[in-house]
């Protein structure tokens, strides 16, 4: 049994944000979601704001922050390539002078500070699957570096603090994760494919559609996220959490045209600059450190998924999704 907390949730708004802020509370801890709603919505944690236990603040993690917990998930920040591209400055700001701040806080506090760091700090790998050892092939000033190059400049930032101020840190290094609560047009290939196809719409394939991912549901990342924040002092990662089951893209679009029964067919586009070529992660760390590996299939979680999106469009019937 663990001990009720304050916990901050930088980014609590948003997909993983969201359904992070409602495990916490199920477990009986008080959480402080702190938002800018650049990409979160209100809607992903509407049904938090009548408990007393959940507090939300509208706030950029660019600027100082004096809050009083006893933990952190530092989630802040765009996600998919089509909103970071947006504003990369801002993207590079949020990633850097957000972890100055909450490590800041978190000196102040005592604290204990999670990283959400990604498997873009592995760039488009050379080494396949990705071990957490592997330093990575990134592209300083492609498109992609504004998110990549922040969060990478986040985990120095995160193990600085730790070696000259002794903050207690963990990072994670997130995989492709999916599930209710994704954007529906945020660009990412889940929610692009399933939206199409229930929509009777192409299903755009970017390239060849041979370009692999794995993909995670997000109970499960949420609960490695947790299980990461409960280990001993010592052990601060980085660790790979993600999904081992590595896919083409080609074939997600036909299990998903499977799942919805759609009679969309797939059509080719560009593929974007920098897009890696392949992504798995290798996760023996998270197995031996946390006991955790994913257990929700993709048929499963893309189901869920489906049904959360089915929903949406039954309200919502003139979103426009991206391709
Ligand atoms: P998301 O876009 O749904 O959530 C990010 C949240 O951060 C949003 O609610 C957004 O409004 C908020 N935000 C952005 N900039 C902010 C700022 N300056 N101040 C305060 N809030 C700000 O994305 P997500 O998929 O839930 O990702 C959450 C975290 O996990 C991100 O840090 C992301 O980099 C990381 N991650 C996600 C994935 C994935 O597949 N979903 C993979 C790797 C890493
Ligand atoms: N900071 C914050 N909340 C706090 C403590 C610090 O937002 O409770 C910010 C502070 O504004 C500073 C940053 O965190 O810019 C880094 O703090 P640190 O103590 O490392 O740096 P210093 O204040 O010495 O520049
Ligand atoms: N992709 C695609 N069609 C889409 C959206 C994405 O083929 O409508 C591809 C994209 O080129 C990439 C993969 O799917 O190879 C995953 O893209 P996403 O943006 O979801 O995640 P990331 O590239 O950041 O892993």
């Amino acid at each position: 049994m663990h001990l009720h907390r304050r916990i901050l949730v930088t980014g609590g708004a948003g997909f993983l944000g969201s359904s992070l802020c409602d495990r916490l509370l199920a477990a009986g801890h008080d959480v402080l979601c702190v938002d800018n709603f650049f990409t979160g919505t209100k809607d992903n944690i509407a049904h938090l704001l009548g408990n007393p236990h959940f507090e939300l603040l509208r706030h950029d993690v660019t600027f100082p922050l004096y809050v009083e917990v006893d933990e952190i998930y530092n989630l802040a920040c765009p996600a998919s390539p089509i909103h970071y591209q947006v504003d990369p400055v801002q993207t590079t700001k949020t990633s850097v002078h957000g972890a100055i701040n909450v490590l800041g806080l978190c000196k102040r506090l005592k604290a204990k500070i999670l990283q959400a760091s990604t498997s873009e700090i592995y760039g488009d790998p050379v080494v396949h699957p990705q071990p957490e050892r592997y330093w990575g092939n990134v592209n300083p000033i492609g498109p992609r570096a504004c998110y990549d190059e922040g969060k990478r400049c986040a985990e120095t930032l995160f193990f600085s603090y730790r070696q000259q101020y002794r903050v207690r840190i963990k990072v994670a290094r997130i995989f492709n994760t999916y599930g209710p609560r994704m954007h529906m047009n945020d660009g990412r290939v889940v929610s692009n494919f399933i939206v199409q196809a229930l929509r009777g719409e192409p299903i755009t394939l970017y390239g060849d559609g041979g370009q692999t991912r794995s993909f995670c549901y997000v109970d499960d990342m949420v609960h490695g996220l947790v299980s990461l924040m409960n280990t001993e002092d010592d052990f601060t990662g980085p660790i790979n959490l993600g999904s081992a089951g590595e896919v083409t893209i080609a074939g997600l679009a036909e299990t998903v045209i499977a799942l919805t029964g759609s009679k969309s067919k797939t059509v080719h586009k560009p593929l974007p600059s920098d897009d890696p070529r392949q992504r798995r992660p290798d996760i023996a760390l998270a197995r031996e450190k946390l006991g955790w590996e994913p257990t929700t299939t993709l048929e499963n979680g893309l189901s869920k998924t489906i049904a959360y999106f089915e929903e949406l469009l039954r309200r919502h019937p003139r979103h426009v999704a991206s391709a």
